[in-house]
């Protein structure tokens, strides 16, 4: 009864070999008054793929996610769910026909049915034994097949979770929308629970889509992440690409500190304050920078910052810290004006105002971006 779980192929070249696509948004706009909170927004979204939109409050992730459910209607553009249009200019097919189920950030449990009954609670067109199979199906799933007798107030913040999920997957929708599902959880316990609900989706084989405002969650749970701004996706694709390779300053700044550094392209180098960096190293620098200024991203884990003696020596001081328990992240201010951000080990201190040299000791390669107008 149980769809079967997509395999993810990995080609040669890395990239997952494409399953058919799901959900398709064209163009999707949508208004408040005189507010546009999404902006023709675009995206496409593969079968038992788990998309993560990610940005800050307010860029428009639950109105996308609410149209995508629809329990809005988009001013304009298309939504396609499975090759059908479930909304545009002239349809509109309401959310209870579209096979997409919802987990809502406060998980919306029935308080007074036990956990077998929330999870039966989307199967009333199943006979008896096909409902009861289902439940314990999902029960076992989760991992709560001895809980199904528990009231969601017997049960704790992580489990609740579980009957929630569960109680969205059992009528087996295409497509499950998860809106900040860890927001209600204990720090300790969203870390956990962020393994899970993956393990969970992907045993279930769902297409998944879900929302959060913080970039680590959205790190560690997606197959790919789509970063919002103000109503529109800055950058769509695997974890791994949008953090190393930003395409803009907004996505590099989001995704963890950045600081940039000024660089003169001249030939196979990269003039910077802190030495000479290989062209090679830049990403996809192509000839028209040459002989121009760029900035060069750098993160706080590229940089090794060295209490130095000798002032004439220094390339910079450091003029904050922030002690974070393993670790402390300075910033530096270098001669030339840069600013650069460096994160140590909680045992190597260094103290304000000291001179330090600045090693740019990242092996990987570095993003970069022409220099801004002013
Ligand atoms: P996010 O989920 O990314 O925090 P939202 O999608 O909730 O953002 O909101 C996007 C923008 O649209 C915000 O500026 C918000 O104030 C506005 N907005 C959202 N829902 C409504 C609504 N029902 N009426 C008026 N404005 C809304
Ligand atoms: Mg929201």
């Amino acid at each position: 009864m149980s769809k079967s779980v997509h395999v993810e192929r990995t080609r040669d070249d890395g990239e997952i070999d494409p399953a058919p696509t799901v959900l398709e948004l064209d163009g999707v706009t949508k208004r408040y008054g005189p507010e546009t909170a999404v902006s023709d927004l675009s995206a496409s979204v593969r079968e038992g793929e788990l998309l993560t939109l990610l940005g800050p409050s307010g860029c428009g992730k639950t109105t996308t996610l609410r149209m995508i459910a629809g329990l809005e209607r988009p001013d304009g553009g298309r939504v396609r769910v499975d090759g059908s249009t479930v909304a545009d200019d002239r349809t509109f097919v309401g959310p209870e026909r579209r096979d997409i189920g919802i987990v809502f950030q406060n998980f919306a449990l029935f308080p007074h049915l036990s956990a077998a009954e929330n999870v039966a609670f989307g199967l009333a067109d199943r006979t008896d034994e096909e409902r009861e199979a289902r439940v314990d199906e999902l029960l076992d799933l989760v991992g709560l097949e001895d809980h199904a007798d528990s009231e969601p107030g017997e049960l704790s913040g992580g489990q609740q979770q579980r009957i929630a999920l569960a109680r969205s997957l059992a009528p087996e929708p295409e497509i499950l929308l998860l809106d900040e599902p860890f927001s209600n959880l204990d720090v300790d316990l969203r870390v956990e629970m962020r393994e899970e609900v993956r393990r969970i989706l992907k045993e279930a084989g769902v297409t998944g889509i879900s929302v959060t405002h913080d970039q680590e969650e959205a790190m560690s749970i997606s197959d790919r992440v789509a970063v919002m701004n103000e109503g529109s996706i800055e950058q769509i694709g695997r974890p791994e690409e949008v953090f190393q390779h930003p395409k803009s300053r907004f996505v590099a700044g989001f995704l963890g500190h950045a600081s940039f550094l000024t660089g003169y392209v001249s030939g196979d180098l990269v003039e910077t304050s802190l030495g000479p960096v290989g062209r090679d190293r830049i990403h996809g620098l192509a000839t028209e920078y040459d002989h121009t200024r760029i900035d060069v991203l750098v993160r706080p884990d590229d940089v090794l910052v060295r209490p130095t003696e000798n002032e004439d020596d220094a390339d910079g001081h450091v003029t904050y810290r922030r002690y974070l328990g393993p670790t402390v992240l300075y910033r530096v201010e270098l001669e030339n004006g840069d600013v650069v951000e460096a994160m140590h080990n909680h045992a190597e201190q260094v103290s304000l105002d000291t001179p330090v040299t600045v090693e740019l000791a990242a092996t990987h390669d570095l993003a970069w971006f022409p220099l801004e107008e002013h």
